[in-house]
């Protein structure tokens, strides 16, 4: 196991933070707007986010570079940003930590589609190491690989990440099925379990796609299946309408009233995704003692 890891978990679970989108829009990010361009364009903003969830109580902070690949930033016309963006979001998260936190730098999806050859392999190998070198080179603790639909692509990312010698987590979406035990690509926890480690990451897990009550079954099974520990970022339930604007419905208190199954299910890695701000990691934290 990577030292990081080891030493990171040897306390008990390990508090993550939340959503970053849906606390950009709330400081002005608009509609189609790219976040990650923030990390140049509003730093101050950027910051704020990372130091609310390491005042909340984070032991990992991730960053603003959710999307800092060129592949995603070309429909920006940012691609020639892509390492400016990623170590300047490393750099925000890393001196908002400053100790008190480590920090998790984010590498999500292309947003292309390997399999209707949108993109090929070699495409995303080169864009996924270019940023986790930038990230790196920002000085982030490790790195997440998130939200990713296709295990191809996800190990790729992973494979990338690996490269920078820092820890890899890596998470799958399950969003889809009658269960939603699946990925968009008809993934299952067991064969994401089997591929992300197969691809090395030091810890694999789910993020996003569905309330937290969900993750209970899934981290469940990714439990049974694997030993390395296991990583949920749970949304703040589904989001719905309300006079146009979208809405998440779940409380901290109602999230954090489900750490307890998640962590008897074997999770060892517990945060937020879409919809949660600051206050469901305080509340986390209180759930944990
Ligand atoms: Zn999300």
């Amino acid at each position: 196991m990577h030292p990081l890891i080891e030493k990171l978990i040897a306390q008990g679970p390990v508090v993550t933070d939340g959503a970053w989108g849906t606390q950009l829009q709330a400081r002005g990010l608009a509609p189609g707007e790219c976040p990650d361009a923030w990390n140049l364009s509003h730093p101050d903003r950027v910051e704020a986010v990372a130091r609310a969830y390491v005042d909340a109580g984070s032991q990992i902070i991730l960053t603003n570079t959710f999307r800092s690949n060129r592949i995603t930033l070309a429909d920006h016309g940012l691609a020639e940003r892509a390492q400016e963006l990623s170590r300047a979001g490393a750099e925000i998260s890393s001196r908002s930590a400053a100790g008190r936190a480590c920090v998790f730098a984010s590498i999500g999806p292309s947003g292309k589609m390997l399999v209707t050859g949108e993109v090929t392999e070699e495409e995303l190998r080169a864009a996924f190491s270019e940023q986790a070198r930038a990230l790196a080179a920002g000085g982030a603790d490790g790195i997440v690989v998130e939200t990713m639909s296709d295990p191809a692509e996800a190990r790729i990312a992973v494979a990338a990440a690996r490269e920078t010698g820092l820890p890899v987590a890596a998470t799958m979406v399950f969003d889809s099925g009658k269960d939603k035990d699946r990925t968009m690509m008809g993934t299952t926890p067991e064969q994401a379990a089997r591929q992300l480690s197969e691809a090395g990451a030091d810890v694999i897990g789910a993020n996003c796609g569905q309330g937290i009550a969900g993750y209970v079954p899934l981290a469940r099974r990714l439990r049974a299946v694997t030993d390395l520990p296991i990583w949920i970022k749970a949304n703040a339930g589904l989001p719905v309408l309300v006079g146009g604007k979208t809405t998440w419905r779940t409380s901290p208190e109602e999230f954090a009233s489900q750490v307890p199954a998640l962590l008897e299910a074997g999770a060892g890695f517990i945060g937020g995704c879409c919809g949660t701000g600051p206050d469901f990691i305080f509340a986390v934290r209180r759930a944990l003692g």
